[in-house]
């Protein structure tokens, strides 16, 4: 049985093919029926670290579930083999879901699979997913854009290949009615708050940062850019850790997200200040610590 994605033309070849499916950013809820579909019909599929593992429920029985993430402190399967094992699974003319937590084309690498298969000739399907981004939004109530606050929002990886050019820290620090979100930052985010200080953007900038986003372990640190080293020290945070920077950060709704206040010392015993000004503080976010696998985002069935 293969999945049928409605798009599909009919003329597709009946044997192999992958679905390179965006999982969403933790919160099972979060797959689109398009992705829900092509997991229940798959006949293998590959999950990583980062997708829900409630997710794998939907598999049919008799589905072959192979994990290719970290977990427990095993290895990760080398990008290289995941690419042979996704074609030679489409070769022996099985139905392929490659699982990607958020959005499959959003780092995570999931460009490189998709052209490995073009170049063996396999056909690929992509199926978009909410990105950690929009999920870790959401779940603390900070909006990416806002008309009066940020016109535009920028994704950006903290974690380069080696060799690779650092980004254009003046162009991210000249646009203040820009949204930065830095994925894969939590052991970067001291040289990132470091950066963008050198060029000029300032010390007092909202910023955040979000871990585990959209799952029932979430937690959240609310700092300022000149706070932002010593905010990923906190041990609440874990990986996977985004980066929020920016002055939407100040509109995180308290009532959807409580924060424990840690301010340091010139700050305290002003609790009434704006939250721009605040330096940082933990935020738990309600249903996420305190609820079981309750999640601010998931509608009631
Ligand atoms: N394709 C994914 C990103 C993969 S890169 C997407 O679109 O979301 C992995 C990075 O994504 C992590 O290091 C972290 O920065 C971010 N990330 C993924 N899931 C997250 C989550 N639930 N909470 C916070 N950050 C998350």
């Amino acid at each position: 049985m293969h999945p049928q994605p409605s798009h599909e033309s009919p003329s597709a070849p009946a044997d192999g093919h992958v679905w390179l499916v965006g999982a969403g950013p933790g919160d099972p809820d979060l797959i689109t029926l398009r992705g829900l579909r092509a997991l229940q019909a798959a006949d293998v599929v590959f999950h990583d670290s980062l997708t829900a593992p409630e997710l794998l429920s939907h598999c049919r029985p008799g589905a072959l579930r192979i994990s290719v993430g970290k977990r427990a402190g095993q290895h990760s399967v080398p990008q290289e083999d995941i690419h042979v094992l996704l074609a030679a699974h489409a070769r022996a003319g099985l139905a392929v879901v490659r699982l990607k937590g958020g959005d499959p084309f959003i780092f995570g690498r999931g460009g490189e699979e998709m052209e490995s298969l073009r170049a063996q000739g396999i056909p690929v399907t992509v199926v978009p997913g909410v990105t950690a981004a929009s999920g870790c939004a959401a779940a603390t109530g900070i909006p990416l854009t806002h008309r009066d606050l940020a016109a535009g929002v920028c994704l950006m990886t903290a974690h380069r290949r080696d060799g690779a050019r650092d980004p254009d820290w003046t162009s991210l620090a000249a646009d203040r009615q820009r949204t930065l979100v830095f994925y894969m930052g939590l052991s970067q985010a001291g040289h990132v708050g470091t950066e963008l200080l050198l060029h000029g953007l300032p010390g007092t900038t909202p910023a955040a940062l979000v871990s585990q986003g959209a799952t029932s372990r979430q937690k959240a640190v609310r700092c300022t850019l000149a706070g932002l080293a010593r905010a990923a020290r906190r041990r609440e945070l874990e990986s996977p850790c985004l980066i929020v920077i920016g002055d939407v950060v100040a509109l995180a709704d308290p009532a959807l997200v409580p924060w424990v206040e840690d301010l340091p010392e010139h700050e305290a015993g002003h609790p009434g200040k704006a939250p721009a000004d605040r330096a940082s503080g933990a935020i738990s976010v309600p249903g996420q610590n305190d609820r079981p696998a309750a999640s601010p985002t998931a509608c009631p069935a």
